[in-house]
């Protein structure tokens, strides 16, 4: 789609500009929001006659000096946020306006002292970043999970101190379920703090060692990734973990795995093997879906259609997987997607993930 081609979609409520959205360009010579100079121009997206501040949940980025510390090489320069101005351009092509950036952790076998600088030094330069670029940038805060009271201290820090966002964390830790009691200082914190966690899975390192996810088709991320969210998340919700802290505020990637997609089946153990279920829950495991967010990285819109409908449209953020090229079509996936009001995709575009993460509209 060209960025000037106006694209219709039916109306379903009175507003401006009846059932009309469209996206607009804005040259970006340097200055206004684009930080460093970017060539070409910038997308501004537009709905319903309103300019959008759109944010994507999901992205990645990388603090080599922290990756040194434990003798990590960086998967790819294109994490590297040095120079921007390829992330800034693909941004503005794209018409991402904010970037929540996150680190896939790396440093859970870490001993704690070593865990405690690596972390020093990412959220040191993650903040340092966001304050160069603060109209493109925000940042999750990374802590050192498998130190749970360092975790702790180190989530405090990285709100209060950096100015970070929120904390991001793998779907599991050194093999212990997210679920286990041991993190539930963690999770404590994060409620009490308010901030949206974002669990981004690193493969299902269990099953790689049996060599099933082997082979063609990079299965160790294409499904071991997916994979890994829908454990983390049915045990959050069976272990009890989100009755325990209702008010957590959890963003799951690529749009929850595949537990919003096979749902039901979590409701229908409860009556088919009673005797099986070790705790009672407050409410049915579905229920817990439309507590937590999910980004959009789902591809298709008929995917997108039954994620909200699990989910709801206010719990789904927009997300990338930046610079990995999963899709660079996330905002027309949302535009295009049927069936959404023209506020439903105002949330999803960024006005949900504006709130969660304190962006000034
Ligand atoms: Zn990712």
């Amino acid at each position: 789609m060209s960025d000037h081609t106006p694209i219709l979609f039916p109306d379903d409520g009175p507003r401006a500009t009846p059932g009309l959205v469209f996206v607009a360009c804005a040259a970006e010579g340097g200055g206004g929001g684009g930080g460093a100079a970017t060539q070409g121009r910038r997308r501004e997206v537009v709905v319903s006659g309103r300019r959008v501040r759109t944010v994507d949940i999901h992205a990645h980025c990388a603090v080599p000096a922290a990756n040194a510390l434990v003798g990590r090489t960086i998967e790819t320069d294109a994490l590297l946020m040095a120079d921007t101005r390829t992330r800034l351009r693909a941004m503005d092509e794209q018409g991402i306006d904010v970037e929540a950036l996150s680190i896939n952790p790396f440093w859970y076998p870490a001993e704690r002292d070593v865990a405690e600088q690596v972390i020093r030094v990412q959220n040191e330069k993650l903040a340092e970043i966001c304050a160069t670029q603060p109209d493109r940038f925000v940042a999750f805060a990374t802590v050192a999970l498998q130190h749970p009271d360092l975790a702790v201290t180190q989530l405090e820090e990285g709100i209060k101190k950096y100015g970070l966002r929120g904390v991001s964390t793998g779907g599991s830790v050194n093999g212990l379920e997210l679920a286990d009691p041991k993190f539930h200082p963690f999770w404590a914190k994060a409620e009490q703090l308010g901030v949206l966690v974002f669990i981004h899975p690193q493969g299902t390192a269990e099953l790689e060692r049996t060599g099933r996810l082997a082979g063609n088709g990079l299965l160790t991320n294409t499904i071991g990734n997916p994979l890994e969210t829908t454990i983390a998340l049915s045990h959050l919700i069976f272990e009890g973990t989100l009755d325990r802290f209702p008010g957590l505020k959890i963003c799951a990637a690529h749009g929850g795995g595949y537990l919003p997609s096979y749902a039901a089946r979590s409701d229908a153990v409860q009556t088919t093997f009673p005797k099986r279920m070790t705790g009672t829950l407050k409410k049915r495991p579905t229920e817990y879906l439309r507590q937590l967010y999910f980004d959009s990285i789902v591809f298709t819109p008929e995917a997108l259609r039954h994620l909200a409908a699990e989910a709801g449209s206010g719990q789904i953020v927009m997300g990338t997987d930046y610079p990995f090229p999963w899709t660079s079509t996330s905002v027309d996936h949302i535009l295009g997607t049927p069936g959404f009001s023209d506020a439903d995709k105002i949330a999803m575009l960024g006005g949900t993930a504006q709130a969660l993460l304190k962006i000034p509209g």
